[in-house]
């Protein structure tokens, strides 16, 4: 069984050279202190309670000379769990990580989406407990949420989630009522990019990730860190409510044409059902239509469209932020490869010349482990590498 950590004095640049350590990898003392510009013996004062905690251990580096070997320190990412909670609409992932976000057990749970939140929680926080008990790891230091929405700027709150007709739900308050744990909150689809960002293996100094289900969502990790925008929210991307079409279809939020009602999967399901054929439940809404797309011409034509206004949002998301790596999540992350290659190539047509080259499109991981990474990162951005 899992126990919750108890509340424990972090030094002030804990968390400072954990990050370092993180991304650089094994570093001596000597080299922590030229790196922060913090004394020697402040590093050796941070470093020595963590040690003892068994997040560092110190290695003798082979060493040519003469003299005494460097020591460096090591991160030991199993010495510590987290828990990420993906929370999405009708459907949560709850899984348990190590500190470089690796997940080694989950639950995936779906719920009425009419549920009051309360009860929502109350679901959740028996999944976290049922999962703690059945762990031998270390001593789980907090949970992360991934919200279906905006969120606070103190990342505790869902300000409002349109798909669950939620608002103002203080997530953190209620699961840490119920588990005993700090609970730190974000967008879902932020927490995605900052997850794949920090722990999943690309190659890419900046990445945006583009995730389409019920609705768009936008999170993007300019330099590894995840951008967050003003208005006193939690500065959350809104492309999904870019007007695209003059006078289209009403959308959730109030406006018509949104982006959201050309590309979402409710959008297309119910193009398709206005074409003749509904969708089965739980069907691929890409496959499907690409299936159709072969021998229904108006469904081509509809396929085209939803092509070309992803295309469009996806090169004006790339001209901004000019990520290296662009991965397309949801329901494109399991999309036929002719769609991904045409969201590619399309996307590619229309940016900045000198971007092309280098830009990359990708299907993102959409498997459950990849969305708890993404909640759990969330976790460990706030609780322990900062
Ligand atoms: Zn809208």
């Amino acid at each position: 069984m899992t126990l919750l950590e108890p509340t424990r004095h972090r030094g002030p640049y804990e968390g400072m050279v954990l990050k370092i350590l993180r991304d650089e990898g094994p570093t001596s003392r000597t080299r922590l202190s030229a790196i922060t510009g913090l004394s020697p013996t402040t590093i050796t004062k941070t470093v020595a309670p963590l040690i003892e905690l068994g997040l560092l251990t110190e290695r003798a580096d082979e060493y040519g000379g003469l003299g005494r070997p460097a020591i460096s320190l090591v991160p030991v990412p199993e010495a510590l769990t987290v828990a990420g909670v993906q929370l999405g609409v009708g459907k949560y992932r709850v899984g348990l990580t190590d500190a470089r976000s690796q997940v080694r057990s989950r639950i995936v749970s779906t719920f009425d989406p009419s549920l009051p939140a309360e009860e929502v929680m109350n679901l959740i926080a028996a999944d976290v407990r049922s999962l703690l008990t059945a762990d031998s790891g270390p001593a789980c230091i907090g949970i992360g949420v991934g919200a279906p929405g905006p969120v606070d700027l103190a990342r505790r709150t869902n300000i409002r989630s349109v798909n669950l007709g939620w608002s103002d739900v203080p997530i953190s308050d209620l699961l840490e009522d119920r588990l005993g744990i700090p609970v730190v909150v974000d967008h879902n689809v932020r927490s995605l990019a900052l997850g794949e960002a920090r722990y999943g293996g690309h190659d890419a100094e900046s990445l945006a990730y583009l995730y389409v289900r019920t609705g768009v969502g936008l999170g993007v990790a300019v330099k590894g860190e995840p951008f967050y925008g003003g208005h006193g929210t939690g500065g959350e991307s809104y492309i999904g409510h870019t007007r695209v079409v003059e006078d289209g279809r009403p959308c959730s939020c109030g406006a018509r044409g949104c982006l959201d009602t050309v590309v979402s999967e409710p959008s297309i399901a119910a193009r398709l059902a206005e074409l003749g054929d509904p969708l089965p439940p739980d069907a691929n809404v890409m496959s499907e239509m690409r299936a159709r797309a072969r021998r229904d011409p108006a469904v081509a034509e509809l396929e085209d469209t939803v092509i070309d206004q992803l295309v469009r949002s996806m090169a004006i998301i790339v001209n901004l932020f000019t990520p290296e790596l662009l991965l397309v999540g949801g329901s494109l992350s399991s999309a036929p490869a002719e769609v991904i290659a045409r969201l590619r190539e399309g996307t590619r047509e229309r940016i900045f010349p000198l971007l092309r080259d280098s830009l990359r499109v990708e299907p993102a991981d959409g498997s459950d482990d990849a969305l708890i990474r993404g909640a759990a990162a969330i976790a460990l951005e706030v609780l322990h590498y900062s």
